[in-house]
């Protein structure tokens, strides 16, 4: 059964129940969730529950060794993660035997995460898990737990190959919920080309946290990356601080809401205007700061005081001592992996204990925190929360208000975070969306959205964080520059009144399947019998193991003869091939693997790496060595790798036409090289230069949609004077934004080559294609959803209100070709063409 459901509906307690029921009956639960962070939620919210008989236990990539025998023997409720399942657990089956021979239920939360080609990797690794199940006596039931998504039975079923039940109806109360669709200004600066540039969705956040919290709404921005989110918290701490700082020479109450105290007047013999913020803590150094907050130049920065300091130049930190009633919380503190700069202020905080517990804006202290004090020159956190100056100066404290989070904080920081929002001295938070995991906020009543999550699930589900106890909501999504974005904003009707995504996933994936199909002949030999389990592919991938000698064929079924393990030919969270190690080149830390396709756009020499929310410069890559070497860094800019692309047509597996035209489905070569990067400022999107690469081409195996133009009509318009190799270029950028609205992909999970006359096809082409080995189903999305997909691009590209072109439609910064030629008006014409008595979709 899969129970799709939206935010805070109880869809943890609609598992418990029969799960808990299930362990005190003698069986055992296996729970799966994809990261680690919630799966000790999950624990701690099990041991809270105080039943003897629940021996509930983490099995994951941190549990001690002498601990995992224990949990093997002795536990009866499991929570692990996929990759521990598929390198641990089922390899070691036998060692589990009274586990299995037990097991009741498989509980897989939060599932919506398994889409692409980590998906497809879950879903066979369920499928090993079935059979495992089998071999041990045992039938469990699958429980999904999943965000709202469309068709989810169907999901389900693709994921454990089970027929599934669908429980999708939200008896939850919820009051109403205002949406606003937000699109920043374009501004003075020049991009590429001359395109104008969009002021950003982050600059944008922060302006209207700054004025919602001056309106004592409580609000929770998501931002993209940590760095992005603490850009924000900043900027708005500074913007707070410049309120505070005009507010400083008029006395009287400040104009906001008085509710919760900060309205009460300043008192007589306030400090300097500049000294009640110096304390504040700012985690970068200060070359950095300068960048992060919007430069001058921009048209809302932050006007100037009257003496002529802008409120950044008074927080400056590293100067000036923290008064001893500072109470920033360690945890909140950056506690970065670079150690801080001579003369950057001072030493990493000291672990937890040691500092003043937050304490609200108006100098209570929360119960059950008092330990210690900061000890004089520890590290303020400009994350901290609570105010450092409690009366007489309580306006001063204003700026503490607002805070920055992201994941990786232990359970306590995360609980001393919400008593702070709850009880109002923290009424501002900017985060990334770490925080769908493991953090109650409900108590909100606003939330920003700074860029389109990726998803109309993703979007509802961060945009229900807002409402409590029924009341009603804002929720803000501020566009990005670029097509998608732009889109949407334009386009209401394509988020309202409209289902949600369907989680899209290929579990037949050849290079998914063949390697899963090793790992389970290694766990118990495959037999005929076993064939139905794993899919209709399975044969042939048989017979293709058998040729390159990966497994062996007996009259007892297929074997696994070699020495290595079977499981090390999965690199479940890349797209085949062998992954690239990316290690942090200070400490050797591994912080993850990258697929080696992947590798050459987002781990290339000079890329701005992101990791679980933390930024990272990559100082070298070698292919060879297959590894990434990175340090922790705070660049001002973002990177984008570019690449040029040359495709051909294997075989088109499925066409119709489209318009005079006709649309493809099917298999294709496609050699790619990224050539050079592109760096843009974070904070304004100003172009900063184009540095080159010297990457190797690389030829990907994968599946694309393409249409294609009769030579008659593409004659006809370039009479009309349209630039047709550009029109096509421009038509295929904006083609590539717009695919993730159909297909539950990222833009940067898919390619596209566009030309007036390619060789395979020999007319005008544009592909767009799975940027996996093998194809993901994203391309084969585009193909079922090919009108409204077009429609939507053309759409795009016309209602963006720049002359010739810009981010916002049809500009790419991963084009290869430096956005050259591109034909905006000249693209809306061809797609208009293509879209003609468009027959029904088939
Ligand atoms: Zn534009
Ligand atoms: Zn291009």
């Amino acid at each position: 059964m899969i129970i799709s459901t939206g935010t805070a509906s109880g869809k943890s307690l609609a598992y418990l129940t029969p799960a808990v029921a299930s362990c005190l009956d003698g069986g055992t639960i296996l729970y799966l969730t994809p990261t680690k962070a919630l799966a000790a939620d999950q624990l701690r919210g099990l041991r809270e529950l105080r039943i003897t008989q629940l021996r509930a236990a983490c099995f994951d990539g941190d549990t001690p060794f002498e601990e995992r025998t224990w949990v093997r023997q002795h536990a009866n409720y499991v929570l692990t993660n996929p990759d521990m399942l598929h390198r641990s657990v089922l390899p070691r089956h036998a060692q589990w035997s009274s586990f299995f021979r037990r097991l009741r239920m498989v509980v897989v939360d939060e599932c919506h995460g398994y889409r692409g080609v980590f998906g497809s990797h879950v879903a066979q690794i369920l499928r090993r898990l079935r059979r495992v199940c089998a071999r041990y006596g045992s039938q469990p039931v699958f429980l999904l737990a999943s965000a709202t998504a469309s068709e989810p039975g169907a999901f389900a079923m693709r994921l454990t190959g089970l027929e599934m039940a669908e429980v999708t109806s939200d008896g939850s109360p919820k009051g109403a919920t205002t949406i606003a669709l937000w699109e920043p200004p374009l501004t003075e600066l020049r991009g590429e080309r001359g395109a104008p540039v969009r002021r950003t969705a982050t600059a944008e956040a922060a302006d209207l946290l700054t004025d919602l919290v001056l309106a004592n709404v409580r609000t929770l921005a998501f931002v993209r990356s940590r760095r992005g989110a603490e850009t924000v918290a900043l900027t708005a701490r500074a913007k707070l601080a410049d309120v505070a700082f005009s507010l400083a020479g008029t006395p009287g109450p400040l104009p906001v809401d008085g509710s919760s105290g900060t309205a009460s007047s300043p008192a007589a013999g306030t400090p300097g205007p500049l000294s009640p913020f110096s304390g504040q803590a700012i985690p970068s150094s200060p070359t950095d700061h300068g960048t992060s907050l919007p430069s001058p130049t921009q048209d809302d920065a932050p006007p100037a005081s009257p003496d002529g300091h802008t409120p950044m130049a008074s927080l400056d930190h590293g100067t000036s001592s923290p008064p001893p009633t500072q109470d920033a919380h360690p945890a909140f503190a950056d506690p970065s992996t670079t150690p801080p700069s001579p003369g950057q202020g001072a030493p990493p905080a000291s672990p937890h204990h040691g500092t003043t517990p937050p304490r609200s804006s108006h100098g209570i202290t929360p119960p059950g925190s008092e330990q210690g004090t900061t000890p004089p020159g520890s590290e303020q956190g400009a994350l901290s929360w609570g105010g450092s100056v409690s009366d007489p100066a309580d306006w001063a404290a204003l700026p503490d208000r607002i805070a920055a989070y992201r994941a990786g904080y232990l359970a306590e920081d995360r609980r001393l975070l919400e008593k702070a929002l709850r009880s109002g001295s923290i009424m501002g938070l900017a985060t990334t969306n770490a925080l769908e995991l493991g953090v109650d906020v409900s108590g909100l009543d606003a939330v920003l959205i700074a860029g389109w999550p990726g998803t109309r699930a993703s979007l509802w589900q961060q945009a229900g964080r807002a409402g409590r106890d029924g009341q009603e909501a804002l929720a803000v999504l501020i566009a990005r520059d670029d097509p998608l974005d732009t889109y949407l904003v334009h386009h209401p009707q394509a988020l309202f009144g409209q289902p949600v995504e369907a989680i899209v996933l290929d579990p037949d994936n050849p290079y998914v399947l063949g390697p899963h199909l090793c790992a389970a002949a290694a766990e118990i030999p495959l037999t005929d019998a076993d064939l139905p389990v794993f899919g209709p592919t399975t044969v042939n991938a048989l017979d293709d193991l058998v040729t390159q000698g990966l497994l062996r064929k007996r009259p007892a079924g297929w074997f696994w003869t070699r020495r290595e393990r079977a499981t090390d030919l999965a690199d479940i969270r890349g797209g085949g091939g062998a992954p690239i190690q990316v290690v942090e080149s200070a400490t050797g830390r591994l912080l993850g693997s990258v697929d080696e396709p992947s590798a050459h756009t987002t781990v290339h020499t000079g890329a701005v790496y992101l990791h679980q929310g933390e930024t990272y410069l990559v100082e070298l890559l070698d292919l060879e060595a297959g590894v990434a070497l990175v340090g922790g860094a705070e660049p001002d800019y973002t990177t984008f790798a570019r690449d040029v692309t040359e495709i051909s047509v294997l075989a088109s597996l499925r066409s119709h036409d489209l318009g005079p035209g006709s649309l493809h489905f099917g298999e294709v070569e496609v050699t790619r090289q990224v050539v050079s990067y592109l760096r843009r400022r974070l904070q304004s999107g100003e172009m900063l230069g184009d540095e080159p690469l010297d990457l190797p081409p690389r030829t990907l195996r994968t599946r694309a949609v393409w249409w294609t133009l009769p030579a008659s009509e593409v004659a006809t318009l370039a009479e009309e004077g349209f630039d047709l190799g550009g029109a096509a270029h421009a038509a295929e950028h904006a083609a590539i934004g717009l695919l993730p609205l159909f297909a539950t992909c990222d833009r940067w999970d898919i390619g596209g080559v566009s030309t007036e006359l390619h060789a395979d096809t020999g007319l005008l082409t544009v592909f767009v294609y799975d940027g996996h080995e093998g194809g993901a189903g994203f391309a084969e999305r585009g193909y079922a959803r090919a009108t409204d997909w077009l429609t939507a691009t053309r759409e795009a590209i016309a209602s963006c209100e720049c002359e010739r072109g810009c981010p916002s439609c049809i500009q790419s910064p991963k084009c290869g070709n430096g956005n050259e030629p591109l034909d905006k008006r000249g693209a809306i014409h061809l797609l208009d063409t293509l879209l003609r008595s468009t027959p029904t979709a088939s």
